[in-house]
């Protein structure tokens, strides 16, 4: 199964504005429609970092590469991509003439902290940070993104280590949280024996029953993530000692 890790920046509309608070913008006082500036992906268990960007190699080269590699996903991990990262890159697909690449799961680690954790933030720099993961790399703000927009070469350096640093962290938090995920694109799917759905280990415990309203089946833990799951096999007796069986 092949993952994606992947993050986009973007570049925000640009407005003509009659003031600062509390302003509705009409869409005849926009002059320029945000547009996605560059994309950092890593293949999960792959040690290289791609990245590309309008400055590189213009609009078009770029969202055809990151159309290929969706092409070529089994699964995209990304954060608040469900919401933003994907429909922004299906907008660049349908406004440069491309078809949807193949389908493809998505695992939004945003969607896995809000659905286990009652974290204070849900902002991926806080989250990494207190998991003890590191911080997202620093940057000059608003400022940063206005300099690569007129195409200063420092800023594009600046951008391109910040939206790499981002996959990095977003890699540590997926190994981090790997057991919480739910929904996990299923590995069993792609591995003839038995495995961890989440991490395909085969280092597995069986630890008592898992119930459906009308089933019983045997339970595992994945000794090497921690993830619990339940195996294939329907059990016929359905008597359940408890937790600790
Ligand atoms: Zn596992």
């Amino acid at each position: 199964m092949k993952i994606l890790l992947l993050d986009i920046e973007t570049a925000p509309n640009l407005a003509y504005v009659w003031g600062l608070f509390n302003q509705n913008i009409s869409i005849s006082q926009i002059s320029e429609s945000g547009y996605t500036l560059c994309y950092a992906a890593k293949w999960l268990h792959s040690k290289t970092m791609m990245f590309d960007s309008i400055k590189k190699s213009g609009s078009k080269k770029m969202i055809k590469g990151l159309h290929k590699l969706l092409e070529e996903a089994d699964a995209v991990i990304h954060y608040n991509g469900r919401k933003f990262d994907i429909p922004v890159i299906n907008r660049e697909f349908v406004m440069h003439k491309l078809q949807p690449p193949s389908p493809y799961k998505q695992i939004d680690m945003l969607s896995v902290c809000r659905g286990n954790f009652r974290f204070t933030s849900n902002k991926l720099d806080y989250v990494s940070q207190v998991l003890g993961l590191g911080a997202k790399v620093k940057h000059a703000g608003h400022e940063l993104w206005v300099n690569c927009m007129a195409g200063d070469a420092a800023a594009w350096k600046m951008m391109e280590k910040y939206n790499k640093g981002d996959v990095i962290i977003l890699e540590r938090l997926y190994h981090e949280l790997l057991p919480w995920i739910k929904n996990h694109p299923n590995y069993n799917l792609y591995h003839e024996d038995l495995c961890c759905p989440n991490c395909e280990s085969e280092n597995l415990q069986a630890r008592g029953y898992a119930t459906t309203a009308a089933c019983v089946y045997k339970r595992y833990q994945c000794k090497d993530c921690g993830k619990w799951f339940r195996g294939n096999d329907r059990i016929k007796q359905p008597k359940i000692k408890g937790k600790d069986c």
